[in-house]
Protein backbone atom coordinates (compact mmCIF):
# COMPACT_ATOMS: atom_id res chain seq x y z
CA UNK A 1 0.00 0.00 0.00
CA UNK A 2 2.63 2.33 -1.10
CA UNK A 3 0.05 4.68 -3.22
CA UNK A 4 -0.26 7.88 -1.47
CA UNK A 5 -4.05 8.53 -3.33
CA UNK A 6 -5.89 8.06 -0.42
CA UNK A 7 -9.72 6.64 -0.68
CA UNK A 8 -10.50 10.46 0.01
CA UNK A 9 -9.50 10.88 -3.75
CA UNK A 10 -12.48 12.29 -5.87
CA UNK A 11 -13.93 10.03 -8.45
CA UNK A 12 -11.99 11.72 -12.07
CA UNK A 13 -14.98 12.39 -13.76
CA UNK A 14 -16.88 14.25 -10.33
CA UNK A 15 -13.04 16.60 -10.31
CA UNK A 16 -13.16 17.02 -13.67
CA UNK A 17 -16.22 18.19 -14.79
CA UNK A 18 -16.50 20.53 -11.78
CA UNK A 19 -12.73 21.98 -12.64
CA UNK A 20 -10.81 21.07 -9.44
CA UNK A 21 -7.60 19.52 -8.55
CA UNK A 22 -7.74 15.68 -9.47
CA UNK A 23 -6.01 14.61 -5.92
CA UNK A 24 -8.02 16.71 -3.61
CA UNK A 25 -11.10 17.76 -5.18
CA UNK A 26 -11.16 21.54 -3.41
CA UNK A 27 -9.14 22.97 -5.13
CA UNK A 28 -9.39 25.13 -8.54
CA UNK A 29 -7.54 23.16 -11.86
CA UNK A 30 -8.02 26.49 -13.88
CA UNK A 31 -6.67 29.85 -13.69
CA UNK A 32 -8.15 30.97 -17.48
CA UNK A 33 -10.52 29.38 -19.06
CA UNK A 34 -8.45 26.84 -20.52
CA UNK A 35 -4.88 27.51 -18.56
CA UNK A 36 -4.54 25.35 -16.00
CA UNK A 37 -2.87 27.03 -12.69
CA UNK A 38 0.78 26.21 -11.36
CA UNK A 39 -0.85 24.04 -8.69
CA UNK A 40 -3.10 23.50 -6.51
CA UNK A 41 -4.09 25.67 -3.83
CA UNK A 42 -5.42 23.36 -1.61
CA UNK A 43 -3.19 20.30 -1.56
CA UNK A 44 0.11 21.79 -3.18
CA UNK A 45 -0.21 19.08 -6.51
CA UNK A 46 1.67 20.69 -9.07
CA UNK A 47 0.64 20.52 -12.01
CA UNK A 48 3.49 20.32 -14.48
CA UNK A 49 2.69 16.47 -14.61
CA UNK A 50 -0.53 17.39 -16.91
CA UNK A 51 -0.26 16.89 -20.57
CA UNK A 52 -3.68 16.46 -22.41
CA UNK A 53 -2.43 17.49 -25.96
CA UNK A 54 -5.11 17.77 -28.45
CA UNK A 55 -6.97 15.30 -26.46
CA UNK A 56 -10.08 17.61 -25.38
CA UNK A 57 -10.20 19.31 -28.76
CA UNK A 58 -10.20 15.79 -30.66
CA UNK A 59 -13.17 14.81 -28.47
CA UNK A 60 -15.09 18.00 -28.91
CA UNK A 61 -14.37 17.96 -32.57
CA UNK A 62 -15.96 14.97 -33.34
CA UNK A 63 -19.25 15.19 -30.81
CA UNK A 64 -19.75 18.87 -32.34
CA UNK A 65 -19.28 17.54 -36.24
CA UNK A 66 -21.14 14.77 -35.31
CA UNK A 67 -23.85 17.16 -33.91
CA UNK A 68 -23.98 20.20 -36.20
CA UNK A 69 -23.65 17.79 -39.32
CA UNK A 70 -26.29 16.06 -38.25
CA UNK A 71 -28.78 18.57 -37.60
CA UNK A 72 -27.47 20.44 -40.92
CA UNK A 73 -28.57 17.56 -42.33
CA UNK A 74 -31.75 16.67 -41.05
CA UNK A 75 -32.76 20.48 -41.69
CA UNK A 76 -31.51 20.75 -44.87
CA UNK A 77 -33.69 17.22 -45.97
CA UNK A 78 -36.40 18.44 -44.48
CA UNK A 79 -37.26 22.23 -45.14
CA UNK A 80 -34.60 23.17 -47.75
CA UNK A 81 -33.93 26.62 -45.97
CA UNK A 82 -32.13 29.51 -47.74
CA UNK A 83 -28.50 29.13 -47.28
CA UNK A 84 -28.17 32.22 -44.99
CA UNK A 85 -30.60 30.44 -42.68
CA UNK A 86 -28.31 27.44 -42.29
CA UNK A 87 -25.31 30.16 -41.21
CA UNK A 88 -27.41 31.47 -38.78
CA UNK A 89 -28.14 28.46 -37.41
CA UNK A 90 -25.38 26.66 -37.07
CA UNK A 91 -22.67 29.32 -36.77
CA UNK A 92 -24.17 29.95 -32.85
CA UNK A 93 -24.58 26.50 -32.28
CA UNK A 94 -21.17 25.69 -33.55
CA UNK A 95 -20.14 28.22 -30.70
CA UNK A 96 -22.07 26.47 -28.04
CA UNK A 97 -21.09 22.96 -28.75
CA UNK A 98 -17.58 23.64 -28.59
CA UNK A 99 -16.62 26.66 -26.40
CA UNK A 100 -19.06 25.28 -23.90
CA UNK A 101 -17.78 21.68 -23.03
CA UNK A 102 -13.80 22.16 -23.78
CA UNK A 103 -13.12 23.32 -20.47
CA UNK A 104 -15.37 20.27 -19.12
CA UNK A 105 -13.55 17.64 -21.29
CA UNK A 106 -9.88 19.56 -20.82
CA UNK A 107 -10.72 18.69 -16.94
CA UNK A 108 -11.78 15.49 -17.09
CA UNK A 109 -8.83 14.46 -19.64
CA UNK A 110 -6.44 15.65 -16.78
CA UNK A 111 -8.10 14.27 -13.86
CA UNK A 112 -8.05 10.61 -15.49
CA UNK A 113 -4.52 11.31 -17.03
CA UNK A 114 -3.77 11.88 -12.90
CA UNK A 115 -6.02 8.75 -11.44
CA UNK A 116 -4.60 6.54 -14.01
CA UNK A 117 -0.57 7.71 -13.38
CA UNK A 118 -0.54 8.21 -17.35
CA UNK A 119 2.96 9.56 -18.81
CA UNK A 120 4.62 9.87 -21.59
CA UNK A 121 6.62 6.02 -22.49
CA UNK A 122 10.18 5.66 -20.88
CA UNK A 123 12.49 2.73 -21.60
CA UNK A 124 13.40 1.51 -17.65
CA UNK A 125 16.99 1.84 -17.13
CA UNK A 126 18.34 4.40 -20.14
CA UNK A 127 18.86 8.00 -19.12
CA UNK A 128 17.17 10.56 -20.73
CA UNK A 129 18.94 12.34 -23.56
ZN1 LIG B 1 -5.63 19.65 -4.62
Amino acid sequence: MNDTRSLQTPHPLAAGMKGRCPRCGEGKLFAGFLDLAPRCERCGLDYAFVDAGDGPAVFVILIAGFIVVGAALVVEVMYEPPFWLHAALWGPLILAVTLAPLRIVKGVLVALQYHHKAAEGRLEGRERP
